[in-house]
């Protein structure tokens, strides 16, 4: 390697310490991926109440805020299966000593400026604490776009600095862009000439994403697909003339998965293990899973959903169809939390069909791989979906994914079509646009697949040996990071 690079990963959730959705997962990969190819990385995110790790304290440190000075412990746990430390941060407000990350009972906490402007802040001032100076300080989504902001108005006042971190900013979802009444803009600790609409003004409230999308040195999104749908309207989410302003600036990067952790041969949770060569094991699954949750036994293939029981995700495409999918020979899984109207509509259809769909609603980790080994098919009918980590899981379990054609979704499924099926690429069934009409004609086609033993095996066979680890994304990411230091130098070349 020519030039190992310090990168600082400021983000609000990683697994295993804390996680809400696959951002955690990314911030704990995506690391690795980069250590293990030489790079000095370090993460820095909330000690949340119930933080799943324990460590040394390393610093002790003041930091600044509109509210007066906070105190803050600085303590270092080690990534699971890594030399990589993460920075806990302790605030002496108990700004996150709480039940749940950003809300609790489907409510945001009404002071999440407050807290994830301080959490920005304590980005800002960990390096000093620990004596350690990234290059690149890489954000992810609204809770830490304030950081890039941070560092332009620093170098702004202080004229041009190498010695500043430039920054990398990853949106993994539009649809949350922290934004928050005007009036509490003085909470940011900026000053007001940066609550303008080319700042962080949108339509009269605080948009810190917005804010983070314009400072950051470049900005990147999870997937190709995503990146272009994000500068069009439809699904902008109210950002495409800003994100179309950073054009090239805009990158699309695929996530990666785990493929240790998600690797069916060796997970000490499932049945039976199996594998792409030996698939034998993934029957003894599926009928455990229909043991574990009472449905009937069977050879009716297994429909599953692991999943946030939200808009995004179409759960209500899916609980409107339901009536129908119950009349098919299939048995269906839906184990998410979320939205209180599509548990109970859950809970009610599985009470009426105890023996074709359980409805498992709670989030469970281990159920999580059962379900995917033990299914055949895995649906995922999003609106919109960055990139989506559950289908690429799905593949590698060998559970067939049939998907809305959009964002991440269309960038790592391959179609069933003619010409994919007889080339042995595709691994699943994509259908546009995204409606029930849409989602019946894919599943039925999928199963009509299922029933021919040697095409269904090629599928789920393609699908498990596609290449979905973290090094070819990590080496994309490397490229951004070193472009936005080249930003840095070419700056400094036109500075006086
Ligand atoms: P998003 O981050 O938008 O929720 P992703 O597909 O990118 O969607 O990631 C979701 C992650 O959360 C996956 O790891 C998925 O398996 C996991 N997950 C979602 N709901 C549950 C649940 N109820 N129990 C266990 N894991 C879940």
């Amino acid at each position: 390697m020519i030039h190992p690079l310090k990168i600082l990963f400021a983000v609000s959730e990683v697994a295993p310490f804390s996680k809400t959705g696959g951002l955690a997962d990314v911030a704990a990969a995506l690391p690795r991926a980069l250590a293990a190819m030489g790079h000095d990385v370090r993460i820095v995110t909330p000690r949340y109440r119930g933080f799943a790790g324990s460590g040394e304290r390393v610093a002790s440190l003041r930091v600044a805020s509109p509210l007066g000075p906070v105190g803050v412990d600085v303590v270092r746990v080690r990534l699971p299966g890594s030399s990589i430390p993460v920075y806990a941060v302790q605030d002496d407000r108990g700004w996150f000593d709480r039940d749940g990350l950003y809300q609790f009972q489907g409510r945001d906490f009404d002071d999440n400026l407050d807290r994830f402007a301080f959490f920005s802040r304590a980005v800002l001032d960990l390096p000093g604490a620990i004596d350690w100076t990234p290059d690149v300080v890489h954000c992810h989504d609204w809770q830490t776009a304030l950081v890039p902001v941070y560092l332009q108005t620093r170098r702004r006042m202080n004229g041009s600095d190498a010695s500043h971190p430039r920054t990398v900013l990853t949106v993994h979802n539009l649809g949350y862009q922290g934004t928050f009444p005007g009036e509490h803009f003085p909470a940011t600790g900026l000053g007001w000439e940066s609550f303008t609409p080319d700042g962080l003004e949108f339509y009269g409230r605080v948009n810190l994403l917005k804010g983070g999308l314009l400072a950051a040195d470049v900005v990147t999104t999870v997937s190709p697909t995503y990146a272009r749908e994000i500068q069009t309207e439809p699904y902008s989410h109210g950002l495409h003339g800003v994100l179309a302003a950073r054009g090239t600036d805009l990158i699309g990067i695929i996530n990666g998965i785990d493929v240790a952790e998600w690797n069916a041969a060796r997970d000490p949770v499932l049945a039976a293990s199996f594998s792409a060569a030996a698939l034998d094991g993934k029957t003894a699954c599926r009928d455990d899973l229909l043991r574990r949750l009472g449905l009937a036994p069977g050879p009716a293939p297994v429909l599953a959903m692991v999943t946030r029981l939200a808009y995004q995700k179409g759960v209500d495409l899916v609980v409107d169809l339901l009536p129908e999918l119950l009349t098919l020979d299939l048995r269906v899984v839906i184990l998410g939390t979320g939205d209180p109207a599509y548990e109970a509509a859950l809970r009610e259809w599985s009470a009426k069909a105890p023996e074709r769909l359980a409805a498992v609603l709670r989030f469970d980790d281990a159920l999580a791989h059962q379900v995917l080994a033990g299914a055949d098919l895995f649906l995922m009918p999003s609106r919109y979906e960055p990139c989506g980590l559950s289908q690429l899981y799905a593949m590698r379990y060998g559970a067939v994914p049939v998907c809305h054609e959009t964002g991440g979704l269309a960038d790592t499924v391959v179609d069933y079509r003619p010409r994919s099926a007889r080339e042995g690429r595709a691994t699943g069934f994509l259908f546009r646009p995204c409606n029930a009409d849409g989602l019946i004609r894919a599943l039925q086609l999928a199963l009509a697949v299922h029933c021919d033993r040697t095409a269904w095996r090629q599928l789920i066979t393609a699908g498990m040996r596609a290449d979905f680890g973290w090094e070819r994304s990590a080496a994309e990411y490397v490229r951004v990071y070193r472009r936005a230091l080249g930003r840095d130098r070419a700056r400094h070349l036109t500075s006086p």
